[in-house]
């Protein structure tokens, strides 16, 4: 394997700057790939910054990977050299205990290893995301892109699409119910897509009476300026399911009160503060609050196959990489329409 380069995060306040490491060889059930496309995802800040504090530096973000396949071991099924494969945000997982035989990897019980700032389970390295030329990981852990989509696009479907398709799905968003979308951001507009693509009346909440128009255009039947008391209090008691997409810390109070009876709020945004509620906002109506994390291999590749059936793909602004640390700045200022997406043959 060639040297890698990428860009990386040496601590918790520079910027990301360039990087050289090395990759191993690509084992006998293992596929290098040469990445064209990367996402930006909240969580890459987060974990530059050392937000949630499991940082290791130095530390290559990026766990929304699209890219070529330039070998594969000889054991490999799924890929061909030359084809396209895809990658999201856990590489590995111990392979045989009961959620990873259900196809649920990133509940293993032993843990999922993590795109970057993990421990590899092959070689003990640290894992370098996406931020870079090229990856390795196990066929298993990697997946096929529906050929009619645009690549640039497809990145973000391996974090905020499978995070927000994944919940939609299990709490049955569909025709006959009322389901709010917290947060028009990168996981925000890919829930809306969903909810909308699924048959639900989905309902954009966001603080940027701005974003109206796009969240239209995205598939909302209605927006809610959620900074506006009387647009919320006109849907108290009325969701049956509300995905909360927000990156930062925010008053579970104020959205609480829309859930109608047995109405679920599932939070997805992981914002560096714990949230904390009114005990009062959860008897009544008997709602409740829950949480989900990205999804399993298998329904990853379901939540792709679907996005090419249904045309479906994010919202993007690409960047060369040199842009990376503007892009973080403009993140936190909601200024995205709606993902930023690294197009890696910048990275001289
Ligand atoms: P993003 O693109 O930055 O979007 C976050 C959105 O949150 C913003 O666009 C904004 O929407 C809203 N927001 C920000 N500050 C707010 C505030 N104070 N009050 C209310 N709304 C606010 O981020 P992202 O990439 O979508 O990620 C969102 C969160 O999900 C991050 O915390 C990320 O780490 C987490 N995440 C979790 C998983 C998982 O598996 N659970 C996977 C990926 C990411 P409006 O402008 O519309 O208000
Ligand atoms: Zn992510
Ligand atoms: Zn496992």
């Amino acid at each position: 394997m060639p040297q890698s380069k990428g860009y990386a995060a040496q601590d918790s306040k520079s910027p990301l700057r360039p990087f050289n490491f090395s990759r191993r060889e690509p084992g006998p059930s293992e596929i290098a790939i040469e990445i064209l496309f990367c996402g930006v995802c909240h969580s890459d800040l987060h974990m530059a910054r050392n937000e949630w504090g499991n940082a290791i530096y130095p530390m290559v973000p990026g766990h929304e990977i699209v890219g070529r396949v330039t070998a594969s071991g000889k054991d490999v099924k799924k890929f061909k050299t030359g084809g396209i494969a895809a990658v999201g945000v856990i590489v590995d997982s111990c392979r045989h205990c009961a959620p990873c035989n259900r196809g649920e990897e990133h509940f293993c019980a032993e843990g999922a290893t993590l795109t970057y700032a993990a421990k590899d389970r092959v070689d003990s390295s640290i894992t370098m995301g996406g931020y870079s030329n090229n990856y390795v990981v196990d066929e298993r852990f990697a997946h096929a892109v529906p050929s009619n989509l645009d690549l640039a696009a497809v990145a973000p479907l391996l974090c905020a699409g499978i995070t927000t398709y994944s919940p939609m799905r299990h709490w049955k968003a569909g025709p006959g119910k009322k389901v709010g979308i917290i947060g028009l951001g990168g996981l925000g507009h890919m829930a809306l897509k969903f909810a909308h693509s699924f048959g639900a009346h989905a309902v954009q909440l966001t603080t940027n009476e701005r974003k109206r128009e796009d969240a239209i255009r995205l598939g909302a039947d209605e927006v809610i300026v959620s900074k506006d008391p009387v647009q919320m209090k006109a849907h108290v008691s009325s969701f049956d399911f509300i995905l909360d997409c927000v990156s930062a810390p925010h008053a579970m109070d104020d959205y609480l009160p829309l859930l109608n009876q047995d109405g679920t709020l599932a939070l997805v945004g992981l914002p560096d503060k714990p949230p904390s509620f009114a005990p009062f906002n959860l008897i009544t109506n008997r709602r409740s609050i829950a949480g989900s994390m990205i999804g399993g291999m298998p329904e990853t590749q379901q939540m792709l196959d679907y996005c090419g059936k249904n045309n479906i793909t994010a919202d993007v602004e690409v960047i060369p990489v040199q842009k990376i640390n503007e892009a973080f700045e403009r993140m936190l200022k909601q200024d995205v329409k709606y993902r930023f997406v690294i197009d890696m043959s910048t990275l001289k």
